[in-house]
């Protein structure tokens, strides 16, 4: 089985998919508590059910996978982030299937991480298959390029077009590079059909900074990140209804964004994320239609167990164990701030 990955990083998933969120009451609140360290306690201000509807339906290709008809299952799986709810941790942990002590990743700019032994969903699949072909397209630089990356170089599958990368050109703004993300990914997967694929959307983050969740911006970006998830579904499911193929679909967030914008730290709408898992014209897989409430690092082993890939082992417990350095993360402390 294929799969295409799309993140969009920063949806707040009561706007995006309010009835479902509603009708599960795993979206209420986290499954496990945050560091205090990152704790600023407070009032949940979760956006009331209600109010969230009143937007009216500003993810309809979302809804549409998640629900699921009568040829194609779907559901969305609640997810609760580990603070701290920044993207670089995020994505790390969604990624590489890593606690964020494991990939020692806390924030954006990737000090002391350590992926290079935490290889990411898409490098994990060309080590089970080494014939496996592999994209990835995204807005953010960390995916690609630096600081981390998140997704592992493989220049020597690069060379010969069996990795496939794709950063756009960031000169007229986040949503034309969406769009170019989007449009490049989208002739990738219709015309090469490769087997896992992952793409990035960054406009309803930007959004999210600089107008907050709570504003006709915001709402904006996710119907447009909703657009361009739609060009790349359509795609494969060209590919499935023409050629016989069978994709899984997913969709994903590294967090929610404040009403006046931001995150970073321990709030309900901030933590919580989801998983939705689309199998076009066909049921879901096992592991993801038993799934129950996710975090950020169960989400690669999932995928990869859902489309089929297993990994080898060397059964001896002591390969690999680091010794002599201690994660500690991030002391808060402000007078390590410059
Ligand atoms: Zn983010």
């Amino acid at each position: 089985m294929k799969l295409l990955l799309v993140c969009i990083d920063g949806v707040r998933v009561d706007l995006a998919l309010p009835g479902h969120v509603a009708a599960d009451p795993a979206f209420a609140a986290p499954d496990h508590p945050s560091d205090e360290k990152f704790s600023v306690g407070g009032p949940d201000r979760t956006l009331q059910p209600a109010e969230a509807q009143g937007y009216g339906a500003l993810a309809p290709t979302l809804a549409r996978l998640a629900t699921g008809d009568e040829r194609s299952a779907g559901r969305v799986i609640p997810m609760w982030m580990t603070p701290p709810t920044d993207s670089g941790p995020g994505w790390a942990s969604i990624l590489t299937g890593s606690t964020h002590e494991e990939c020692n990743v806390w924030w954006n700019e990737f000090v002391g991480h350590d992926l290079a032994r935490r290889p990411d969903l898409l490098s994990r699949a060309f080590h089970a298959n080494p014939m496996a072909r592999t994209l990835v397209a995204a807005t953010w630089d960390a995916f690609v390029k630096a600081p981390g990356p998140i997704f592992q170089q493989r220049l020597d599958q690069q060379r010969t077009g069996q990795h496939q990368v794709f950063y756009p050109d960031h000169r007229h703004g986040i949503a034309a590079a969406d769009a170019e993300v989007a449009q490049w990914a989208n002739w990738k997967l219709l015309h090469e059909g490769p087997d896992a694929s992952v793409v990035y959307f960054e406009g309803v983050d930007a959004a999210g900074h600089a107008h907050g969740a709570d504003s006709e911006e915001y709402r904006a970006a996710i119907r447009q990140a909703d657009e361009l998830t739609r060009h790349l579904v359509k795609a494969v499911s060209e590919r499935h209804e023409q050629l016989g193929e069978d994709w899984l679909i997913a969709v994903t967030t590294d967090h929610g964004h404040k009403p006046e914008g931001g995150h970073g730290e321990d709030e309900v709408e901030v933590r919580r994320s989801f998983l939705i898992t689309h199998r076009v014209g066909g049921a879901l897989p096992e592991p993801v239609r038993d799934a129950g409430t996710l975090r950020a690092e169960q989400v690669m082993w999932l995928l990869l167990d859902a489309v089929g890939v297993r990994h080898g082992s060397w059964e001896d417990a002591a390969i690999g164990v680091q010794r002599g350095v201690e994660s500690l993360g991030p002391t808060r402390n402000l007078a390590f701030e410059w």
